[in-house]
Protein backbone atom coordinates (compact mmCIF):
# COMPACT_ATOMS: atom_id res chain seq x y z
CA UNK A 1 0.00 0.00 0.00
CA UNK A 2 1.27 3.49 -1.05
CA UNK A 3 1.86 6.06 1.91
CA UNK A 4 0.85 9.25 0.89
CA UNK A 5 2.40 12.60 1.72
CA UNK A 6 1.12 14.84 4.21
CA UNK A 7 0.54 18.49 2.20
CA UNK A 8 -1.16 16.78 -0.89
CA UNK A 9 -3.80 14.87 0.90
CA UNK A 10 -4.68 17.99 3.02
CA UNK A 11 -5.32 19.74 -0.12
CA UNK A 12 -7.72 17.04 -1.59
CA UNK A 13 -9.43 16.05 1.35
CA UNK A 14 -9.94 20.47 2.29
CA UNK A 15 -11.02 20.62 -0.99
CA UNK A 16 -14.16 19.14 0.00
CA UNK A 17 -14.34 18.44 3.67
CA UNK A 18 -14.44 22.44 5.31
CA UNK A 19 -10.32 22.92 6.02
CA UNK A 20 -10.31 22.63 9.59
CA UNK A 21 -12.49 19.62 9.73
CA UNK A 22 -10.23 18.11 7.00
CA UNK A 23 -7.05 18.37 9.06
CA UNK A 24 -8.92 17.14 12.24
CA UNK A 25 -10.31 14.21 10.24
CA UNK A 26 -7.43 12.74 8.70
CA UNK A 27 -4.90 13.39 11.92
CA UNK A 28 -7.97 11.12 14.37
CA UNK A 29 -8.24 8.48 11.56
CA UNK A 30 -4.50 7.97 11.17
CA UNK A 31 -4.48 7.88 14.88
CA UNK A 32 -7.41 5.02 14.73
CA UNK A 33 -5.67 2.63 11.51
CA UNK A 34 -2.22 4.04 11.08
CA UNK A 35 -0.87 6.26 8.19
CA UNK A 36 -0.25 3.63 5.92
CA UNK A 37 -4.62 2.70 6.02
CA UNK A 38 -5.54 6.31 5.55
CA UNK A 39 -5.51 7.31 1.66
CA UNK A 40 -6.24 10.87 0.55
CA UNK A 41 -3.90 11.09 -2.59
CA UNK A 42 -5.48 10.89 -5.62
CA UNK A 43 -3.76 7.90 -7.08
CA UNK A 44 -4.22 6.05 -4.44
CA UNK A 45 -8.20 6.96 -4.15
CA UNK A 46 -8.89 6.54 -8.00
CA UNK A 47 -8.89 2.57 -7.19
CA UNK A 48 -11.97 3.30 -5.28
CA UNK A 49 -14.13 5.57 -7.28
CA UNK A 50 -16.51 3.03 -9.02
CA UNK A 51 -18.63 -0.40 -7.52
CA UNK A 52 -19.22 -2.57 -10.59
CA UNK A 53 -20.96 0.10 -11.84
CA UNK A 54 -18.03 1.78 -13.70
CA UNK A 55 -20.17 4.50 -15.68
CA UNK A 56 -20.71 6.38 -12.11
CA UNK A 57 -17.37 7.45 -10.43
CA UNK A 58 -16.66 9.76 -7.82
CA UNK A 59 -12.80 10.12 -5.89
CA UNK A 60 -13.05 9.77 -2.67
CA UNK A 61 -11.48 13.07 -0.59
CA UNK A 62 -10.24 10.57 2.24
CA UNK A 63 -10.63 6.44 2.52
CA UNK A 64 -9.91 4.75 5.82
CA UNK A 65 -9.30 0.43 6.09
CA UNK A 66 -9.34 -0.28 9.39
CA UNK A 67 -8.46 -3.52 10.55
CA UNK A 68 -11.03 -4.50 13.42
CA UNK A 69 -14.60 -3.98 14.84
CA UNK A 70 -12.98 -2.06 17.46
CA UNK A 71 -11.13 0.88 14.67
CA UNK A 72 -14.34 0.55 12.74
CA UNK A 73 -16.33 1.74 15.54
CA UNK A 74 -13.68 4.63 16.65
CA UNK A 75 -13.72 5.49 12.93
CA UNK A 76 -17.69 6.11 12.88
CA UNK A 77 -17.65 7.59 15.96
CA UNK A 78 -15.40 10.17 14.71
CA UNK A 79 -17.65 11.02 11.57
CA UNK A 80 -20.11 11.19 13.73
CA UNK A 81 -18.51 13.54 16.39
CA UNK A 82 -17.48 15.75 13.40
CA UNK A 83 -20.86 15.42 11.11
CA UNK A 84 -18.69 13.99 8.45
CA UNK A 85 -20.59 11.14 6.73
CA UNK A 86 -19.52 8.06 5.02
CA UNK A 87 -20.04 4.87 2.44
CA UNK A 88 -18.87 1.47 3.28
CA UNK A 89 -17.42 -0.57 1.03
CA UNK A 90 -16.72 -4.21 1.14
CA UNK A 91 -14.95 -5.69 -2.09
CA UNK A 92 -16.62 -3.03 -4.67
CA UNK A 93 -18.46 -5.37 -6.97
CA UNK A 94 -21.78 -3.99 -6.37
CA UNK A 95 -23.74 -3.17 -9.52
CA UNK A 96 -26.23 -0.47 -8.50
CA UNK A 97 -24.02 1.86 -7.30
CA UNK A 98 -24.54 1.58 -3.66
CA UNK A 99 -20.49 1.64 -2.69
CA UNK A 100 -20.18 4.83 -4.71
CA UNK A 101 -18.25 7.49 -2.71
CA UNK A 102 -19.53 10.58 -1.85
CA UNK A 103 -17.84 13.85 -2.45
CA UNK A 104 -17.64 15.43 0.77
CA UNK A 105 -17.18 11.72 2.67
CA UNK A 106 -15.24 9.30 4.14
CA UNK A 107 -15.21 6.19 2.42
CA UNK A 108 -14.90 3.19 4.78
CA UNK A 109 -13.16 0.14 2.95
CA UNK A 110 -13.84 -3.11 5.15
CA UNK A 111 -11.59 -5.45 2.63
CA UNK A 112 -8.78 -5.71 5.55
CA UNK A 113 -11.57 -7.54 7.83
CA UNK A 114 -11.17 -11.12 6.53
CA UNK A 115 -10.70 -13.32 9.22
CA UNK A 116 -13.01 -16.02 9.71
CA UNK A 117 -13.77 -16.02 13.81
CA UNK A 118 -15.44 -19.19 14.12
CA UNK A 119 -16.35 -22.17 12.97
CA UNK A 120 -18.82 -24.23 14.59
CA UNK A 121 -20.37 -26.90 12.77
CA UNK A 122 -22.02 -28.46 15.09
CA UNK A 123 -24.53 -25.96 15.35
CA UNK A 124 -24.21 -25.04 11.39
CA UNK A 125 -22.95 -21.62 12.12
CA UNK A 126 -19.75 -19.21 10.82
CA UNK A 127 -19.01 -16.14 12.36
CA UNK A 128 -16.76 -13.66 10.21
CA UNK A 129 -15.50 -10.19 9.51
CA UNK A 130 -17.22 -8.42 6.99
CA UNK A 131 -14.27 -8.62 4.38
CA UNK A 132 -14.71 -12.20 4.20
CA UNK A 133 -15.21 -13.25 0.52
CA UNK A 134 -18.68 -15.53 -0.23
CA UNK A 135 -16.63 -18.29 -1.57
CA UNK A 136 -14.19 -18.25 1.64
CA UNK A 137 -17.45 -19.03 3.80
CA UNK A 138 -17.61 -22.50 1.74
CA UNK A 139 -14.18 -23.26 1.45
CA UNK A 140 -13.99 -22.76 5.63
CA UNK A 141 -16.69 -25.51 5.96
CA UNK A 142 -16.21 -28.11 2.98
CA UNK A 143 -16.67 -30.57 1.93
CA UNK A 144 -19.60 -31.43 4.89
CA UNK A 145 -21.74 -28.11 4.73
CA UNK A 146 -22.05 -24.90 2.33
CA UNK A 147 -23.32 -21.51 2.45
CA UNK A 148 -25.88 -21.35 -0.28
CA UNK A 149 -26.34 -17.93 -1.56
CA UNK A 150 -24.20 -18.09 -4.44
CA UNK A 151 -23.50 -14.75 -6.19
CA UNK A 152 -21.58 -15.38 -9.60
CA UNK A 153 -18.94 -12.95 -7.95
CA UNK A 154 -18.61 -15.11 -5.25
CA UNK A 155 -14.75 -15.25 -5.24
CA UNK A 156 -14.47 -11.44 -4.66
CA UNK A 157 -17.71 -9.98 -3.09
CA UNK A 158 -17.50 -9.51 1.08
CA UNK A 159 -19.95 -11.22 3.10
CA UNK A 160 -20.96 -7.47 4.42
CA UNK A 161 -21.60 -6.42 0.55
CA UNK A 162 -23.57 -9.60 0.59
CA UNK A 163 -25.26 -8.94 3.90
CA UNK A 164 -26.03 -5.12 2.79
CA UNK A 165 -27.35 -5.70 -1.01
CA UNK A 166 -29.39 -9.29 0.44
CA UNK A 167 -27.41 -10.88 -2.13
CA UNK A 168 -29.21 -13.91 -4.24
CA UNK A 169 -27.41 -16.48 -6.83
CA UNK A 170 -28.33 -19.38 -8.79
CA UNK A 171 -29.17 -21.32 -6.13
CA UNK A 172 -31.87 -19.29 -4.31
CA UNK A 173 -34.38 -20.79 -6.07
CA UNK A 174 -34.46 -23.63 -3.63
CA UNK A 175 -32.58 -22.16 -0.50
CA UNK A 176 -33.07 -18.76 -0.45
CA UNK A 177 -31.29 -15.67 -0.62
CA UNK A 178 -28.49 -14.25 2.33
CA UNK A 179 -31.21 -12.97 4.27
CA UNK A 180 -32.19 -16.77 4.94
CA UNK A 181 -28.71 -17.38 6.35
CA UNK A 182 -27.82 -14.60 8.63
CA UNK A 183 -29.02 -15.53 12.07
CA UNK A 184 -26.79 -12.40 13.96
CA UNK A 185 -24.96 -9.21 13.19
CA UNK A 186 -23.17 -7.01 15.13
CA UNK A 187 -23.39 -3.50 13.79
CA UNK A 188 -22.27 -0.11 14.71
CA UNK A 189 -24.52 2.17 14.26
CA UNK A 190 -23.75 6.11 12.46
CA UNK A 191 -23.71 7.52 15.44
CA UNK A 192 -21.31 5.33 17.06
CA UNK A 193 -23.18 2.95 19.38
CA UNK A 194 -22.33 -0.95 18.91
CA UNK A 195 -25.31 -3.13 18.56
CA UNK A 196 -25.51 -6.79 18.67
CA UNK A 197 -28.87 -8.34 16.59
CA UNK A 198 -29.46 -11.92 16.48
CA UNK A 199 -27.12 -14.57 17.35
CA UNK A 200 -26.85 -17.90 16.55
CA UNK A 201 -29.77 -18.80 17.36
CA UNK A 202 -32.62 -18.69 14.54
CA UNK A 203 -35.01 -16.06 15.71
CA UNK A 204 -34.31 -13.91 18.45
CA UNK A 205 -36.96 -11.82 20.63
CA UNK A 206 -37.85 -8.18 19.69
CA UNK A 207 -38.17 -6.25 16.76
CA UNK A 208 -36.69 -8.47 13.65
CA UNK A 209 -33.93 -5.16 13.30
CA UNK A 210 -32.26 -8.44 12.24
CA UNK A 211 -34.20 -8.24 9.01
CA UNK A 212 -34.54 -4.59 8.53
CA UNK A 213 -30.42 -4.46 8.33
CA UNK A 214 -30.06 -7.34 5.62
CA UNK A 215 -30.59 -5.62 2.28
CA UNK A 216 -30.22 -1.90 3.73
CA UNK A 217 -27.52 -1.08 1.42
CA UNK A 218 -25.37 0.47 3.86
CA UNK A 219 -27.45 2.91 5.48
CA UNK A 220 -28.64 2.09 8.51
CA UNK A 221 -24.64 1.44 9.90
CA UNK A 222 -21.73 -1.10 9.19
CA UNK A 223 -21.79 -4.69 10.33
CA UNK A 224 -18.36 -5.69 11.56
CA UNK A 225 -19.52 -9.34 12.80
CA UNK A 226 -21.58 -11.42 11.01
CA UNK A 227 -22.86 -14.80 11.73
CA UNK A 228 -24.05 -17.50 9.21
CA UNK A 229 -25.94 -20.16 9.12
CA UNK A 230 -24.50 -23.23 6.73
CA UNK A 231 -25.78 -26.21 5.48
CA UNK A 232 -25.54 -29.87 4.85
CA UNK A 233 -23.38 -30.46 1.44
CA UNK A 234 -25.53 -32.45 -0.34
CA UNK A 235 -25.12 -36.12 -1.02
CA UNK A 236 -25.40 -35.68 -4.64
CA UNK A 237 -25.68 -33.33 -7.27
CA UNK A 238 -26.77 -33.73 -10.51
CA UNK A 239 -26.29 -31.03 -13.64
CA UNK A 240 -27.91 -30.66 -17.08
CA UNK A 241 -27.82 -28.55 -19.86
CA UNK A 242 -30.86 -28.46 -22.30
CA UNK A 243 -30.93 -26.70 -25.11
CA UNK A 244 -33.82 -25.23 -26.97
CA UNK A 245 -35.16 -23.46 -30.01
CA UNK A 246 -35.94 -20.65 -28.42
CA UNK A 247 -36.40 -18.97 -25.21
CA UNK A 248 -40.61 -19.56 -25.12
CA UNK A 249 -39.65 -23.18 -25.31
CA UNK A 250 -37.30 -23.15 -22.37
CA UNK A 251 -39.37 -21.30 -20.69
CA UNK A 252 -42.10 -23.76 -20.83
CA UNK A 253 -39.61 -25.88 -19.84
CA UNK A 254 -39.43 -24.49 -16.65
CA UNK A 255 -42.82 -24.01 -15.70
CA UNK A 256 -42.97 -27.80 -16.21
CA UNK A 257 -40.22 -28.44 -14.05
CA UNK A 258 -41.95 -26.33 -11.53
CA UNK A 259 -45.43 -27.73 -12.00
CA UNK A 260 -43.60 -31.20 -11.39
CA UNK A 261 -42.75 -30.40 -8.18
CA UNK A 262 -39.23 -30.79 -8.49
CA UNK A 263 -37.32 -28.43 -6.94
CA UNK A 264 -34.11 -27.95 -8.57
CA UNK A 265 -30.94 -26.57 -6.48
CA UNK A 266 -30.80 -24.27 -9.75
CA UNK A 267 -32.69 -23.78 -12.82
CA UNK A 268 -30.85 -21.04 -14.83
CA UNK A 269 -30.85 -19.65 -18.66
CA UNK A 270 -29.38 -18.46 -21.18
CA UNK A 271 -30.33 -17.16 -24.84
CA UNK A 272 -28.47 -17.28 -28.04
CA UNK A 273 -26.26 -14.59 -27.80
CA UNK A 274 -24.97 -15.04 -23.93
CA UNK A 275 -24.28 -18.51 -25.18
CA UNK A 276 -22.20 -16.98 -27.69
CA UNK A 277 -20.25 -14.35 -25.37
CA UNK A 278 -20.21 -17.11 -22.81
CA UNK A 279 -18.51 -19.63 -25.31
CA UNK A 280 -15.71 -17.36 -26.19
CA UNK A 281 -14.38 -17.39 -21.79
CA UNK A 282 -15.34 -20.87 -20.96
CA UNK A 283 -15.19 -22.74 -24.51
CA UNK A 284 -17.52 -25.33 -23.47
CA UNK A 285 -18.44 -26.61 -27.35
CA UNK A 286 -21.88 -25.92 -26.70
CA UNK A 287 -23.95 -25.21 -29.99
CA UNK A 288 -24.38 -21.68 -30.96
CA UNK A 289 -27.16 -22.36 -33.31
CA UNK A 290 -29.84 -22.60 -30.42
CA UNK A 291 -31.62 -20.29 -28.92
CA UNK A 292 -31.78 -20.84 -25.61
CA UNK A 293 -29.66 -22.67 -22.84
CA UNK A 294 -31.22 -24.02 -19.66
CA UNK A 295 -28.79 -25.20 -17.29
CA UNK A 296 -30.68 -27.33 -14.37
CA UNK A 297 -29.04 -29.04 -11.52
CA UNK A 298 -30.54 -31.55 -9.09
CA UNK A 299 -29.66 -32.06 -5.89
CA UNK A 300 -30.09 -33.89 -2.41
CA UNK A 301 -30.23 -37.83 -1.56
CA UNK A 302 -28.34 -39.77 -3.94
CA UNK A 303 -31.84 -41.84 -4.94
CA UNK A 304 -34.02 -38.96 -5.10
CA UNK A 305 -31.39 -37.31 -7.50
CA UNK A 306 -31.42 -40.65 -9.85
CA UNK A 307 -35.10 -41.09 -9.32
CA UNK A 308 -35.71 -37.34 -10.57
CA UNK A 309 -33.29 -37.02 -12.80
CA UNK A 310 -34.84 -39.14 -15.65
CA UNK A 311 -38.11 -37.02 -14.93
CA UNK A 312 -36.56 -33.42 -15.41
CA UNK A 313 -34.71 -34.89 -18.40
CA UNK A 314 -38.05 -36.06 -20.22
CA UNK A 315 -39.84 -32.54 -19.40
CA UNK A 316 -37.22 -31.15 -21.31
CA UNK A 317 -37.79 -33.08 -24.08
CA UNK A 318 -41.27 -32.58 -24.29
CA UNK A 319 -40.43 -28.94 -24.03
CA UNK A 320 -38.91 -29.31 -27.50
CA UNK A 321 -35.21 -29.86 -26.29
CA UNK A 322 -33.15 -30.08 -29.31
CA UNK A 323 -30.04 -31.44 -26.83
CA UNK A 324 -30.00 -32.48 -23.04
CA UNK A 325 -25.92 -32.95 -21.88
CA UNK A 326 -25.65 -34.63 -18.56
CA UNK A 327 -22.01 -33.62 -16.79
CA UNK A 328 -20.21 -36.83 -16.44
CA UNK A 329 -18.31 -35.72 -13.55
CA UNK A 330 -17.18 -32.74 -11.27
CA UNK A 331 -15.04 -31.33 -14.01
CA UNK A 332 -17.35 -31.36 -16.83
CA UNK A 333 -20.21 -29.95 -14.19
CA UNK A 334 -17.85 -27.02 -13.50
CA UNK A 335 -17.41 -26.36 -16.95
CA UNK A 336 -21.15 -26.04 -17.36
CA UNK A 337 -21.06 -23.38 -14.11
CA UNK A 338 -17.92 -21.93 -16.04
CA UNK A 339 -20.62 -21.00 -18.71
CA UNK A 340 -23.10 -19.80 -16.48
CA UNK A 341 -20.99 -17.51 -14.49
CA UNK A 342 -18.42 -16.07 -17.15
CA UNK A 343 -21.90 -14.43 -19.12
CA UNK A 344 -21.37 -11.19 -17.34
CA UNK A 345 -17.61 -11.12 -18.25
CA UNK A 346 -17.86 -12.32 -21.26
CA UNK A 347 -20.54 -9.39 -22.39
CA UNK A 348 -17.56 -7.69 -22.91
CA UNK A 349 -16.03 -10.46 -25.80
CA UNK A 350 -19.24 -9.19 -28.24
CA UNK A 351 -19.60 -5.44 -26.90
CA UNK A 352 -17.36 -2.83 -25.98
CA UNK A 353 -19.46 -1.42 -23.31
CA UNK A 354 -23.00 -3.00 -21.65
CA UNK A 355 -25.16 -2.22 -18.66
CA UNK A 356 -26.51 -5.34 -16.79
CA UNK A 357 -29.92 -4.53 -15.71
CA UNK A 358 -31.79 -6.73 -13.02
CA UNK A 359 -35.49 -7.16 -12.76
CA UNK A 360 -37.76 -9.10 -11.30
CA UNK A 361 -41.07 -10.72 -13.07
CA UNK A 362 -43.54 -13.68 -12.22
CA UNK A 363 -42.32 -16.67 -13.55
CA UNK A 364 -44.98 -17.20 -15.72
CA UNK A 365 -44.68 -14.28 -17.55
CA UNK A 366 -41.01 -15.16 -18.68
CA UNK A 367 -42.20 -15.46 -22.66
CA UNK A 368 -43.83 -12.57 -23.11
CA UNK A 369 -41.68 -9.89 -21.09
CA UNK A 370 -38.64 -11.39 -23.32
CA UNK A 371 -40.73 -10.96 -26.51
CA UNK A 372 -40.98 -7.15 -24.99
CA UNK A 373 -37.29 -7.13 -24.60
CA UNK A 374 -36.45 -8.22 -27.78
CA UNK A 375 -38.84 -6.03 -29.64
CA UNK A 376 -37.39 -3.23 -27.35
CA UNK A 377 -33.71 -4.18 -28.72
CA UNK A 378 -34.77 -4.14 -32.21
CA UNK A 379 -36.26 -0.56 -31.98
CA UNK A 380 -33.41 0.27 -30.33
CA UNK A 381 -31.24 -1.62 -32.75
CA UNK A 382 -28.83 -2.50 -29.86
CA UNK A 383 -27.92 -6.28 -28.83
CA UNK A 384 -29.19 -7.27 -25.64
CA UNK A 385 -28.21 -10.39 -24.27
CA UNK A 386 -30.33 -12.31 -21.79
CA UNK A 387 -28.94 -14.47 -18.75
CA UNK A 388 -31.52 -15.08 -15.74
CA UNK A 389 -32.29 -17.34 -12.62
CA UNK A 390 -35.16 -18.46 -14.66
CA UNK A 391 -36.69 -20.39 -11.16
CA UNK A 392 -37.11 -17.22 -9.32
CA UNK A 393 -38.15 -15.11 -12.96
CA UNK A 394 -34.83 -12.75 -12.01
CA UNK A 395 -34.17 -11.69 -15.29
CA UNK A 396 -30.63 -10.03 -16.09
CA UNK A 397 -30.74 -8.59 -19.64
CA UNK A 398 -26.89 -7.11 -20.82
CA UNK A 399 -28.09 -4.32 -22.91
CA UNK A 400 -24.83 -3.89 -25.31
CA UNK A 401 -23.56 -0.69 -27.03
CA UNK A 402 -20.59 1.47 -28.09
CA UNK A 403 -19.60 3.93 -26.26
CA UNK A 404 -17.34 5.63 -27.92
CA UNK A 405 -20.10 6.29 -30.71
CA UNK A 406 -21.78 10.13 -29.56
CA UNK A 407 -25.31 9.35 -27.82
CA UNK A 408 -25.46 5.45 -27.42
CA UNK A 409 -24.82 4.92 -24.18
CA UNK A 410 -27.94 7.14 -23.79
CA UNK A 411 -29.23 5.16 -26.11
CA UNK A 412 -28.73 2.14 -24.07
CA UNK A 413 -29.78 3.62 -21.15
CA UNK A 414 -33.12 4.62 -22.17
CA UNK A 415 -33.20 0.95 -23.48
CA UNK A 416 -32.31 -0.98 -19.77
CA UNK A 417 -35.13 1.63 -18.62
CA UNK A 418 -37.49 0.52 -20.35
CA UNK A 419 -37.03 -3.21 -19.68
CA UNK A 420 -37.39 -1.60 -16.12
CA UNK A 421 -40.83 -0.54 -16.81
CA UNK A 422 -41.43 -3.75 -18.36
CA UNK A 423 -40.88 -5.74 -15.14
CA UNK A 424 -43.03 -3.45 -13.62
CA UNK A 425 -45.72 -3.70 -15.98
CA UNK A 426 -45.70 -7.10 -15.28
CA UNK A 427 -46.63 -6.86 -12.07
CA UNK A 428 -42.88 -7.25 -10.86
CA UNK A 429 -39.52 -5.81 -9.28
CA UNK A 430 -36.74 -2.69 -10.30
CA UNK A 431 -34.35 -5.52 -8.79
CA UNK A 432 -33.87 -8.96 -8.27
CA UNK A 433 -30.64 -9.21 -6.31
CA UNK A 434 -27.97 -5.90 -7.30
CA UNK A 435 -30.11 -3.49 -5.15
CA UNK A 436 -31.28 0.18 -5.61
CA UNK A 437 -28.13 2.23 -4.72
CA UNK A 438 -27.81 4.99 -6.56
CA UNK A 439 -28.89 3.44 -9.98
CA UNK A 440 -32.23 3.01 -9.02
CA UNK A 441 -33.40 5.11 -6.70
CA UNK A 442 -35.43 7.68 -9.35
CA UNK A 443 -37.78 4.53 -9.60
CA UNK A 444 -38.47 3.79 -6.31
CA UNK A 445 -41.71 6.03 -6.65
CA UNK A 446 -42.58 3.88 -9.84
CA UNK A 447 -42.61 0.53 -7.17
CA UNK A 448 -43.65 2.01 -4.06
CA UNK A 449 -46.38 4.78 -2.55
CA UNK A 450 -45.39 8.03 -1.18
CA UNK A 451 -46.56 6.33 2.74
CA UNK A 452 -44.54 3.47 1.81
CA UNK A 453 -41.71 5.59 1.02
CA UNK A 454 -42.16 7.53 4.32
CA UNK A 455 -42.51 4.74 6.31
CA UNK A 456 -38.81 3.60 5.11
CA UNK A 457 -37.58 6.67 5.69
CA UNK A 458 -38.69 6.83 9.45
CA UNK A 459 -36.81 3.66 10.12
CA UNK A 460 -33.79 5.02 8.14
CA UNK A 461 -34.06 8.09 10.12
CA UNK A 462 -34.49 5.57 13.69
CA UNK A 463 -30.68 4.55 12.98
CA UNK A 464 -29.12 7.30 11.41
CA UNK A 465 -31.18 10.54 12.36
CA UNK A 466 -28.59 12.68 10.98
CA UNK A 467 -28.16 11.10 7.63
CA UNK A 468 -24.18 10.09 7.57
CA UNK A 469 -24.67 6.77 6.64
CA UNK A 470 -24.28 6.32 2.59
CA UNK A 471 -26.27 9.70 2.09
CA UNK A 472 -27.83 10.47 -1.31
CA UNK A 473 -28.63 6.20 -1.88
CA UNK A 474 -31.52 4.24 -2.16
CA UNK A 475 -34.31 6.97 -0.90
CA UNK A 476 -35.13 9.13 -4.61
CA UNK A 477 -35.92 12.10 -2.95
CA UNK A 478 -32.83 13.50 -0.12
CA UNK A 479 -35.09 14.38 2.75
CA UNK A 480 -33.34 15.35 6.44
CA UNK A 481 -34.89 13.18 9.14
CA UNK A 482 -37.74 15.38 11.25
CA UNK A 483 -39.20 16.93 7.90
CA UNK A 484 -42.47 16.34 7.39
CA UNK A 485 -42.72 14.78 3.82
CA UNK A 486 -45.62 16.83 2.63
CA UNK A 487 -48.28 15.23 0.46
CA UNK A 488 -46.55 15.03 -3.36
CA UNK A 489 -48.39 17.69 -5.66
CA UNK A 490 -48.45 16.99 -9.46
CA UNK A 491 -45.79 19.34 -11.35
CA UNK A 492 -47.12 21.84 -13.70
CA UNK A 493 -44.64 20.46 -16.23
CA UNK A 494 -45.56 16.69 -15.27
CA UNK A 495 -49.50 17.52 -15.58
CA UNK A 496 -49.15 19.09 -18.75
CA UNK A 497 -47.15 15.87 -20.16
CA UNK A 498 -43.76 17.89 -20.74
CA UNK A 499 -42.03 15.61 -17.74
CA UNK A 500 -42.31 12.52 -16.12
CA UNK A 501 -41.54 12.09 -12.01
CA UNK A 502 -39.34 9.12 -11.34
C1 LIG B 1 -19.62 -10.32 -12.41
C2 LIG B 1 -20.60 -10.04 -11.31
C3 LIG B 1 -21.58 -10.99 -11.01
C4 LIG B 1 -22.51 -10.74 -9.99
N1 LIG B 1 -23.43 -11.70 -9.71
C5 LIG B 1 -24.30 -11.50 -8.71
C6 LIG B 1 -25.27 -12.50 -8.38
O1 LIG B 1 -25.33 -13.58 -8.99
N2 LIG B 1 -26.12 -12.24 -7.37
C7 LIG B 1 -26.07 -11.07 -6.67
O2 LIG B 1 -26.87 -10.89 -5.76
N3 LIG B 1 -25.18 -10.11 -6.94
C8 LIG B 1 -24.29 -10.29 -7.94
N4 LIG B 1 -23.37 -9.32 -8.23
C9 LIG B 1 -23.39 -8.04 -7.48
C10 LIG B 1 -22.43 -7.94 -6.25
O3 LIG B 1 -21.36 -8.84 -6.36
C11 LIG B 1 -23.19 -8.15 -4.96
O4 LIG B 1 -24.12 -7.10 -4.77
C12 LIG B 1 -22.28 -8.22 -3.71
O5 LIG B 1 -23.02 -8.56 -2.57
C13 LIG B 1 -21.53 -6.94 -3.42
O6 LIG B 1 -20.55 -7.23 -2.46
P1 LIG B 1 -19.29 -6.27 -2.28
O7 LIG B 1 -18.47 -6.78 -1.15
O8 LIG B 1 -18.59 -6.13 -3.57
O9 LIG B 1 -20.02 -4.94 -1.86
P2 LIG B 1 -19.77 -3.44 -2.31
O10 LIG B 1 -20.03 -3.29 -3.77
O11 LIG B 1 -18.47 -2.97 -1.79
O12 LIG B 1 -20.94 -2.71 -1.50
C14 LIG B 1 -22.28 -3.00 -1.76
C15 LIG B 1 -23.16 -2.29 -0.72
O13 LIG B 1 -22.93 -2.85 0.54
C16 LIG B 1 -22.58 -1.83 1.49
N5 LIG B 1 -21.65 -2.48 2.43
C17 LIG B 1 -20.52 -3.15 2.12
N6 LIG B 1 -20.00 -3.68 3.22
C18 LIG B 1 -20.80 -3.34 4.26
C19 LIG B 1 -20.79 -3.60 5.65
N7 LIG B 1 -19.85 -4.34 6.24
N8 LIG B 1 -21.79 -3.06 6.41
C20 LIG B 1 -22.77 -2.32 5.85
N9 LIG B 1 -22.83 -2.05 4.53
C21 LIG B 1 -21.86 -2.56 3.75
C22 LIG B 1 -22.03 -0.71 0.65
O14 LIG B 1 -22.17 0.55 1.31
C23 LIG B 1 -22.89 -0.80 -0.59
O15 LIG B 1 -24.11 -0.14 -0.38
C24 LIG B 1 -22.45 -9.52 -9.26
C25 LIG B 1 -21.46 -8.58 -9.55
C26 LIG B 1 -20.55 -8.83 -10.56
C27 LIG B 1 -19.51 -7.79 -10.85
Amino acid sequence: MTTTTVDKPLTEAEGRIDAATAVQLVARLRAICGDEHVLTHAHDLRTYQSDGLLHYHVVPPVAVLPASAGEVHDVVRVCHELQVPWVARGSGSGLSGGALPIENGVLLVLSRMRRILDVDLDNQRVVVEPGVTNIAVSHAVAPDFFYPPDPSSQIVCSIGGNVAENSGGAHCFKYGFTTNYVTGLEVVLPDGGLVQLGGKELDAPGYDLLGAFVGSEGTLGVATRITLRVVPAPEAVKTLVAFFPDIRAAGEAVSGVVAAGLMPGAIEMMDALAIHASEQMAHAGWPEDVGAALLVELDGSESECEARFDELKSLCDRSGATEVRVAQNAAEREVFWKMRKAAFPAAGRISPHYFVQDGVIPRTRLPEVLGRIEDLAREYDLKVANVFHAGDGNLHPLVCYDGNIPGQAEHADELSRLILQACLDAGGSITGEHGVGVDKKAYMPKMFTEPDLAAFQKLRCAFDPGGLANPGKVMPTPRLCGEVPGPYRVHPLEAAGLAERF
